[in-house]
């Protein structure tokens, strides 16, 4: 799965799942969004609902730092409540695993933490734009 990097209005880089048709997928659960896009070209949010785990993008996704999370800890916190909501079923289980490559501990009801830096692979500071 590829993805494509977008930073939102906090300043946050999101990394964003993309299917070979371009079509963007949820960040926090991988569920497709159908077409619509999560957010547009590099900051603004497009409000969308995602369909799966119902975060809406440019609320839900960034309001981590209200409690001092970084996004990446936040999206953390957010498939968990996902998985809590809807029971840890295989096909979350799957589907975090295949779009996100996130790989859940389900004995012990855990998400493990993606630094999207990692996934960048560069530093971030690289790439800071204005405001
Ligand atoms: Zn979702």
């Amino acid at each position: 799965m590829d993805f494509v990097f977008m930073k939102n209005y906090v300043g946050d880089y999101i990394a964003i799942p993309i299917d070979e048709d371009q079509v963007q997928l949820c960040p926090v659960c991988g569920t497709s969004l159908g077409g619509c896009e999560a957010y547009y070209a590099d900051k603004d949010p497009s409000s969308e609902i995602c369909p799966g785990c119902n975060v809406q993008f440019g609320d839900d996704d960034s309001s981590g730092r209200s409690d001092s999370k970084y996004i990446d800890e936040y999206f953390q916190l957010l498939r968990k409540e996902w998985l809590d909501r809807i029971g840890w079923l295989d096909w979350q289980v799957g589907q975090l695993r295949d779009v996100l490559g996130i790989t859940v501990d389900r004995e012990n009801k855990s998400v493990p933490l993606i630094r999207v830096a990692d996934l960048m692979k560069t530093d971030r500071s690289d790439s800071s734009q204005t405001e």
